[in-house]
């Protein structure tokens, strides 16, 4: 049986269905859904994304039969209208769509009224009546099908366009005649052979497979390459194309067009958002050209009318049409309508991008309302998208100069300096710097300066323009349509009331207002209660792996308690050698001469490392508490500046040159793979042994005076052969007995060790015979697998992940294909000789979702992040158990 390239859809029945979106792509398997529960949506049929895929196999040819499926299908169409494409008389006109299996928001272009010419476009002005409308319809169609299929830049006719209104003497594109219109083509036409040098194509057969043809070649075009790549979407899905027949939305006061939001995507809240454009066509609303009047007044902000009150009938039909969608999708969906002489016709469904928020808010209301289970529930909200609600937001209490008010099309609280083009939010960003990227409205080109930007504001345009759109896909920052501030490229400024706004002023946004501030306002951190809580409890529920995070301090510890941690799994004790009031005695431990010397240094620190302790522990509640001992080389201790060697030397009483001496001696040429980590616990023993101290006082002594059972868990770093770790056990088991003894306390304590050596994985059969657990260095693992220092990568490893030398940068991703494997080998190999031996991960990895389900997958006990991160990690840990494998 040879391939079927098409699927037909119209009149209630579809050949496709909703989960043929690889096939059929996101747009067309909707549109094969929604008429087969005869929804009204206007006739068409689908070339499947096979054909794409086929088309780039065999260099930008189509797979013999296709042109005669597609003949087949436009005369069902045909049929189904009671018209004819190219047709004299009565032309049937089409709009050639692209969709792809994910939707890929303004990244491929939509030619729409295709089938227009100087003979067809009489036809439409017989059956409409309406010649203004006609020649409306063909010029849109000029301009859009030179710009999408004949690489015209559009600037040109959109030139000639606006002298004609000054020309006439008028302002808006709806006070043109039918006689200006109908010039205009003429004009657009030649203005195309002029500078495309080629006639634009009178024949409907030549426009449509000229249209098709440019829908797959957008496929590969850069906007869609960037877009792909930020996503993490493959080249080889392909794209579809839709071709349906037209509605329109601009034949009069009757007609309309729309993009509605079964439920508020910005917040969740139950109720129909939408915004609507009386008499214009599909592209106009999404656009910004002109201001969206809402669909209803239930959150009461805009004061223009509402489609409620003047087109009382269709809105009915549409609130119909929106529960219908609800209870079959069961989820919240984002659509696009258009009304024409007052009948209603449904042109898109998809579930709709959310914030984090509103994810939260529909997927536990729905939860509630019976739609889905629990477990869905908690499916329906990705973990990295989490992320944005677990930053802070405006501080209530804080002074802000409101400067002015935008749409609040995306939230969140950022500051930053301004900036007018992506690519200087894109240098700009690369140099470290917060920027807010300054648009009248972004279209796909601006993509990789919104990535860069920290929020991005525009000017003009609704909440679902481009910015809009784009922005809460990426959980960014975004305040839209904010008329009131005047943007100039030119002289790089924009204007608000009497107040000017330069190039590099820092200004703030509040992207759940849509409040614009001069200067940096501070925030507050994120609230954890109410939906949030519950669907966190859910959460709970399902996942097996624990979750800990990584924090040196009480304060840390606390935050990652509030986030739901439930334990350390990496403190580092170094941090706390660096704080002004001790690093004086570790720089004098250090550079003592002998043993007696650090030992005297070491009996200053011993209490405040005890100090520590005591604060963490008392914060972890008996929660368990990896702490590391020393792992950095010692130099990094040590003073770099002359001013501050010379001030050493004198409180050292030492010379400045001795002191100078000393340090030279110290410098290494590669001090990641130097005289660090366990290394140091061996020739330097005292030192071990005053942390394991300082550990052991601790916990004994909150055990005694407060009532905690406290099982502290002793890691020891960098370990490449068991006996090193056989070695520095032995040690710290006599210090832990040693204090248990004097404090007549006994502590569950454990001596475990991280794996952050290949050597140490592939032995980790024998060096589980001497730990109590592993816990995954995956920093290190990462950078001594690759062979690759994470401090230099910055110059070539961005390099790498664009140029898909690796498919993302492994300190972000735990690289599962080699790392992994590694962390893997010593799982197992771990268990071996030591059933039970507890397993852990401590690596940044720990707090990336996709890093997390590997960690589940390969049976580790725990993950371990930054505070930030923990429910994040709760929540993919809970994907891990859901998630159908
Ligand atoms: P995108 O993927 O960028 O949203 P679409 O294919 O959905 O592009 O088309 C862009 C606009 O054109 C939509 O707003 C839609 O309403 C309008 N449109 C597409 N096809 C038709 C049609 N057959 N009749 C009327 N309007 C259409
Ligand atoms: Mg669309
Ligand atoms: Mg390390």
């Amino acid at each position: 049986m040879a391939a079927k390239y098409v699927y037909f859809f119209g009149a209630g029945q579809a050949e496709g269905r909703a989960e043929m979106k690889n096939l059929l792509g996101g747009k067309g398997a909707n549109l094969a859904e929604m008429t087969s529960i005869n929804l009204p949506v206007p006739p068409g049929f689908t070339i499947t994304t096979e054909v794409c895929t086929e088309f780039y196999k065999n260099s930008r040819n189509y797979p013999a039969g296709l042109k005669d499926e597609v003949q087949a299908n436009l005369r069902r169409v045909e049929e189904l209208m009671g018209k004819k494409f190219g047709d004299p008389q009565n032309p049937l006109l089409v709009s050639v769509r692209s969709g792809a299996r994910a939707s890929m928001p303004g990244m491929m272009d939509t030619i729409l009224n295709l089938g227009l010419n100087d003979t067809t476009v009489q036809g439409i002005i017989a059956q409409s009546r309406d010649e203004r409308f006609a020649y409306d319809a063909y010029r849109r169609f000029v301009q859009m099908y030179s710009d999408v299929v004949m690489g015209m830049n559009k600037d040109l006719l959109e030139h000639i366009l606006e002298r004609k209104k000054e020309e006439r003497g008028v302002k808006l594109d709806t006070d043109l005649t039918a006689a200006d219109w109908k010039d205009l083509v003429a004009k657009f036409k030649s203005k195309v052979k002029e500078t495309v040098g080629e006639e634009f194509p009178e024949d409907p057969q030549a426009q449509l497979w000229g249209a098709i043809g440019a829908v797959f070649g957008s496929w590969m075009n850069p906007r869609a390459i960037t877009y792909r790549r930020l996503n993490n979407i493959p080249a080889e899905w392909g794209t579809a194309v839709n071709v349906q027949s037209m509605v329109f939305g601009n034949m009069g006061d009757d007609c309309a067009t729309g993009v509605a939001f079964t439920r508020d995507p910005s917040t969740g809240e139950n109720y129909f958002y939408g915004e609507y454009l009386v008499n214009a066509q599909g592209e106009d609303v999404v656009a910004g050209i002109r201001t969206p009047q809402p669909i209803n007044k239930v959150n009461g902000e805009s004061e223009l009318p509402s489609m409620e009150e003047v087109m009382p009938e269709c809105y009915q039909q549409l609130v119909g049409i929106r529960g219908i969608l609800e209870k079959h999708y069961k989820d919240m969906q984002d659509i696009e309508f258009t009304i024409e002489k007052g009948k209603l016709y449904m042109l898109q469904t998809r579930n709709g991008k959310r914030t984090a928020k509103a994810a939260i808010k529909i997927a536990v209301d729905m939860v509630k309302e019976g739609l889905i289970d629990e477990k869905t529930g908690v499916l329906r909200v990705s973990p990295s998208q989490l992320d944005q609600l677990l930053h802070p937001s405006l501080d209530p209490k804080a002074k802000k100069t409101v400067l002015c008010k935008g749409l609040p099309a995306s939230p969140g609280a950022v500051s930053g300096e301004v900036v007018f083009t992506a690519d200087e939010a894109e240098a700009e960003a690369k140099i470290g710097k917060k920027v807010i990227l300054v648009r009248v409205e972004t279209s796909p080109e601006d993509i990789h300066g919104m990535h860069a930007a920290q929020g991005i504001l525009t000017s003009r345009g609704g909440m679902t323009s481009h910015a809009a759109v784009v922005a809460r896909g990426m959980g960014k920052c975004c305040v839209a349509g904010c008329g009131g501030i005047n943007v100039d490229y030119g002289t790089e400024q924009f204007l608000s009331g009497n107040v000017t706004v330069k190039k590099g002023d820092i200004i703030t946004l509040d992207g759940s207002t849509g409040e614009v501030m001069l200067g940096a306002v501070p925030t507050v951190p994120p609230q954890l209660t109410g939906d949030f809580g519950i669907l966190m409890e859910w959460v709970d529920r399902y996942r097996r792996l624990k979750v800990r995070t990584n924090a040196d301090t009480p304060h840390d510890s606390k935050v990652a308690r509030e986030f739901g941690a439930e334990g350390i799994g990496l403190c580092r004790t170094e941090h706390m050698f660096f704080e002004a009031d001790r690093i004086a005695a570790v720089r004098e431990m250090i550079l003592a001469e002998d043993l007696e010397g650090r030992e005297r240094a070491l009996a200053k620190i011993i209490p405040m490392q005890k100090g520590d302790f005591i604060g963490i522990f008392r914060e972890m509640k008996g929660l368990p508490v990896t702490i590391r001992l020393l792992d950095p080389p010692l130099h990094e201790f040590l003073p770099q500046e002359e001013k501050d060697i010379e001030a050493l030397a004198k409180s050292m009483k030492v010379s400045p040159q001795a002191l100078r001496n000393k340090i030279e001696f110290l410098h290494e040429f590669n001090p990641m793979l130097g005289h660090r980590g366990c290394r140091l616990g061996l020739t330097y023993p005292e030192i071990y042994d005053m942390q394991v101290r300082a550990i052991m006082e601790a916990a004994c002594e909150l055990t005694k005076n407060e009532g905690y059972s406290i099982v502290p868990e002793i890691m020891i770093p960098l370990v490449a052969v068991v006996e090193e770790l056989k070695r520095l056990r032995e040690n710290a088991i006599r210090v832990c007995e040693e204090v248990m003894a004097g404090y007549g306390v006994k502590i569950d304590y454990l001596i475990g060790t991280m794996i952050e050596l290949p050597r140490a994985a592939l032995t980790a059969d024998e060096i589980a015979r001497e730990a109590d657990f592993f816990s995954f260095g995956t920093n290190d693992l990462t950078q001594t697998t690759f062979g690759l220092s994470r401090d230099d990568a910055g110059k070539f490893l961005p390099f790498y992940v664009e140029s898909n030398l690796l498919p993302e940068d492994p300190f972000v991703s735990l690289d599962q294909a080699g790392v992994g494997q590694l962390v893997k080998i010593a799982c197992e190999k771990g268990r071996t000789t030591r059933n039970g031996i507890k397993l852990g991960i401590c690596g940044e990895h720990g707090g990336d979702p996709s890093s997390v389900i590997f960690c589940h997958d390969i049976g580790l006990d725990y993950v371990s992040c930054s505070p930030f991160r923990v429910p994040i990690a709760r929540l993919a840990a809970a994907h891990a158990v859901l998630i159908a494998k």
